[in-house]
């Protein structure tokens, strides 16, 4: 793609203005690589954050550990809601001195790397870039995936997706439907349900599986506890290190041994039982494959939500949607007139990737239509020389905070960094024999985790059935391997002839 003359041009172009966008801005100021732009398609910063703005939005980690390491907090509760933390990333942002490089409503259109130059062209909605490398943190949940029903363009109510909640949108009095059991659906039910009740209003909840849930140890700190936190910095650490250690230990369960995760599937087991009085109704909502297949959920309001007499649990399919009703399999038509679909996001088939094209002309979105979504370390790409993916393929938890993960791939960003300038190169990219390598341990791996084995089908699994969106160890062996970076696994090329120096393996 060649670039027009208007085209600004910078050593680092970072998509994407949400945890990771901001975390490789403020690590690569700190490094003295000043000369970069972060281009958000949104208004704002915060990403997931910004953009999920629904009833009862909250962070399924603690606060101490859903965040940076480097940016303690003075986090008024355990679980934090979402304004909570959307107002702890434009804090970070702003504190951090690099909000005048961000240019925000922006959409990346595309981006293309030129050999000859050793450069990418990154062209957007507001002009285009040209830059030595190309960061991408455009989300693993960032785009939200509508389901494919029957009628759905036909329904003359109103509807939305979870992630763009539509807040002008009275919903008192009114019927309700909620297509989706998902980590995002059992946190807007609740509040749903309550509001209905108190308008006389009704809630439909469809459900294709039922997820496994734990309860949620939700608080708020009192003062004496809020102040320490804020006043001794040790111990917000030493918190946040407890927390760390105590999520880490669900590790075996998931990637060894289902059988260890007995004592917290009783646990969730109970919260069936202390939500909901109705045999039925508990029959219903008892998942029927391994905890921890699916993500583990965290709510206490849920099940005695499903319990109250103003909502119904849909368990029959869903055959179509009519103009004014969502009719099931079993012939029943329920007439609404609100529909909010939280059926969650694109996660295998990353809709950035059909527009970045790679030295050989494929977009990456072709080349893992043939492989699978992969990359080395989960950053890197055979192919897309100084590309760097923050949340890449295989890089997601099920157990613990993926800020974790951010600052352990920006890391291993800054090394590959200090690495192009130490020795003046202009480009690298992975062997696809070490990416292959890489991959092929992993998905072995994979093979013995509660993910393959636990008879679900998950968010996680490809149309192939490949998990190719969890890390299937634990997040100390994941920063490990990022802790440095390992350039005998890259074909690097140096500035003057275009060639390739050196290809170790
Ligand atoms: C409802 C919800 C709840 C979650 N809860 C948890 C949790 O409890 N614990 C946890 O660890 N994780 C949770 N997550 C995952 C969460 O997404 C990550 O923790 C984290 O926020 C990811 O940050 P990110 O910067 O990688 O992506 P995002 O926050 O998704 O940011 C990506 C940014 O890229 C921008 N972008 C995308 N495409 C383009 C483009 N073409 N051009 C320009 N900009 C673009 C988007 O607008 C967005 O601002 C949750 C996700 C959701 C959706």
């Amino acid at each position: 793609m060649a670039s027009p003359p208007s085209a600004l041009h910078v050593d680092h172009v970072i998509v994407g203005a949400g945890f990771a966008g901001l975390c490789a801005a403020i690590k690569l100021q700190e490094d003295g690589e000043t000369d970069f732009v972060v281009l958000e398609k949104g208004a704002d910063v915060g990403g997931t954050w910004r953009d999920n703005t629904y009833p009862g939005a909250t962070c399924d980690v603690p606060s101490q550990l859903y965040s940076f390491s480097f940016a303690a907090y003075d986090w008024p509760s355990s679980y934090s809601p979402q304004p909570d933390i959307q107002a702890y990333i434009k804090k970070v942002a702003e504190e951090s001195g690099t909000l005048d490089r961000f240019v925000f409503d922006t959409a990346v259109e595309d981006a293309a790397w030129d050999d000859a130059t050793q450069r990418w062209t990154v062209r957007t909605s507001g002009g285009t870039w040209v830059s030595k490398t190309l960061v991408v943190g455009a989300g693993g949940l960032s785009a939200p995936k509508l389901p494919e029903l029957e009628g759905l363009e036909t329904f003359q109510g109103e509807v939305f997706h979870s992630a763009r909640w539509d807040h002008d949108v009275d919903l008192a009095g009114k019927r309700v439907a909620v297509i989706g059991t998902g980590a995002s659906a059992i946190q807007i039910v609740p509040e749903l349900q309550r509001t209905l009740q108190a308008t006389g209003g009704h809630l439909d909840v469809y459900q294709r599986t039922a997820p496994w849930i734990i309860p949620r140890n939700d608080r708020t700190y009192g003062t004496l506890e809020r102040t320490a936190l804020r006043r001794l910095p040790g111990l917000q650490k030493l918190y946040r290190t407890g927390l760390y250690w105590a999520h880490e230990a669900y590790v075996p369960a998931f990637t060894i041994e289902p059988r260890m995760a007995a004592p917290a599937r009783k646990v969730a087991l109970k919260n069936i039982e202390k939500g909901i009085k109705d045999p039925q109704l508990r029959a219903k909502v008892t998942p029927d494959f391994a905890f921890g297949c699916k993500r583990v959920l965290r709510s206490n309001t849920y099940y005695p939500a499903l319990d109250a007499d103003n909502t119904e649990l849909v368990t029959d399919p869903i055959v179509k949607v009519t103009g004014n009703a969502i009719v099931t399999a079993d012939g029943v038509e329920r007439e609404i007139d609100v529909l909010v679909v939280a059926t969650g996001f694109y996660t295998t088939e990353l809709p950035i990737t059909e527009h970045l094209t790679g030295r050989t002309g494929r977009t990456l979105a072709e080349r893992w239509r043939e492989t699978g979504m992969a990359a080395y370390k989960g950053t890197t790409v055979p192919e897309f020389p100084n590309l760097f993916l923050l949340v890449g393929p295989n890089t997601g938890q099920g157990h613990t905070s993926m800020i974790f993960i951010i600052e352990a791939q920006v890391a291993y960003l800054r090394d590959a960094l200090r690495r192009l300038r130490s020795e003046g190169l202009s480009s690298l990219e992975p062997t696809q024999e070490v990416t292959d390598r890489w991959n092929r341990s992993l998905q072995k791996r994979m093979g013995r985790t509660v993910w393959t084995t636990g008879g679900c089908q998950s968010w996680y699994l490809d149309a192939h059935g490949r998990n190719t969106t969890l890390w299937p160890r634990s997040t100390v062996d994941f920063r490990r391997r990022l802790a440095s970076f390992d350039a005998d696994a890259y074909q690097e090329v140096s500035p003057h002839e275009g060639d390739t120096v050196k290809v170790t393996q």
